[in-house]
């Protein structure tokens, strides 16, 4: 698979949503580039090198880009040249997408076992039990407080699945 083709917008919201919009841009230019210097994404990206240098080694320890360490033996520096990791963008996308599954599932048996209450202004949920022992009002600002609707949400959970499910066996 061309890493072109997998950079769907499914996945370029995964990336900015767990490294920020200059994680994505970072793979941006390196699905562009065979190599990068830090130096040249400094300048592409216009941000600090701290900055760029945090959300580089994040990328890294998911093993999503690599890096090639040179040292220039006059200065005695060390330079970083980076590179995307294919294979490990896909494994790392393929658990972000199971962790949203898994979380999806338990939140599906939750409402499944028990009926859910909530207080429209603070969007706080409360099982039955923690209803009854404040007499159905929000523990937060002391309104009463209404029933979930389970069975619409479960529909939509099922569906969200399924999307999921579908998603992830055309990855795997
Ligand atoms: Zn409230």
């Amino acid at each position: 698979m061309k890493i072109k083709d997998f950079l769907k917008n499914e996945i370029k919201e995964a990336i900015k949503y767990k490294f920020g919009s200059i994680g994505l841009k970072i793979i941006e230019e390196l699905t562009e580039a065979e190599e990068i210097s830090e130096d040249e994404l400094i300048n592409k990206l216009n941000v600090p090198s701290y900055y760029l240098r945090k959300v580089l080694f994040k990328l890294n320890e998911n093993r999503i880009i690599l890096y090639k360490k040179v040292s220039d033996e006059d200065s005695g520096y060390y330079f970083y040249y980076w590179k995307l990791n294919p294979d490990g963008l896909k494994r790392w996308y393929i658990e972000y997408k199971k962790d949203i599954l898994d979380e999806l599932k338990n939140r599906l048996k939750k409402l499944r076992d028990t009926q859910i209450y909530y207080c429209e202004k603070d969007s706080q949920e409360y099982t039955f039990e923690e209803a009854i022992r404040n007499d159905f009002k929000c523990r937060l600002c002391g309104n009463y407080l209404n029933v979930l609707d389970n069975e619409k949400i479960i529909g939509e959970i099922e569906l969200m699945i399924k999307k999921i499910e579908e998603e992830l066996k055309k990855l795997c």
